[in-house]
């Protein structure tokens, strides 16, 4: 489930505009949020502990529309329990990642971003997390956050490290 589905779900509309700080504070996402927020944020797959993080906020707040939230997420929960968390051992392996692993492939073509080896030249790619998921687990699966490392060029980028390869006209407005 994508963060606009779940508000578009808790308002009962198609283009739901608006967030509680307390859902903000669980996606991530400064409030109150800025121009774009939802542009910015919107596609981001909610994980399970995101979920379990919301869940708690919505469940300690009184306002009526935190109700309607908890609702959405009682009927979505056995599948929100199936997306593992960004720091879970089954993270790599769950179809979230996959779907988001190819969503980058297709985005950024078939060819390590920092040296331009490709499967055609033997290289092995892997799809990068810019802002490593141990330390931003809140955009792991965000799209804009990834990008396209050969084996070797991965391999020399450490969990800690935020470099971000992308063409500067690509990458703007990404963060
Ligand atoms: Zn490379």
């Amino acid at each position: 489930m994508l963060i606009k589905e779940y508000l578009n779900a808790k308002y009962g509309v198609t283009r739901a505009t608006t967030l509680l700080a307390c859902e903000a504070r669980a996606f991530g996402i400064a409030y109150p949020p800025k121009n774009g927020w939802l542009q910015k944020f919107g596609d981001i797959e909610i994980t399970s502990d995101m979920a379990q993080r919301l869940r708690s906020a919505l469940e300690a707040s009184g306002k009526q529309s935190a109700a309607a939230g908890v609702r959405v997420l009682d009927v979505a929960w056995i599948e929100l329990k199936k997306t593992p968390g960004a720091n879970d051992p089954d993270f790599l392996n769950s179809k979230a990642w996959k779907r988001v692993r190819l969503q980058a492939l297709n985005k950024h073509g078939r060819k390590c971003q920092c040296c331009g080896s490709s499967p055609a030249t033997g290289a092995v790619l892997n799809v990068d997390h810019v802002l490593p998921r141990r330390l931003f687990p809140q955009l792991a699966l965000h799209l804009d956050n990834l990008q396209v490392l050969c084996c070797d060029c991965n391999e020399g980028k450490g969990n800690w490290d935020m470099t971000d390869v992308r063409p500067a006209v690509e990458a703007t407005g990404t963060r």
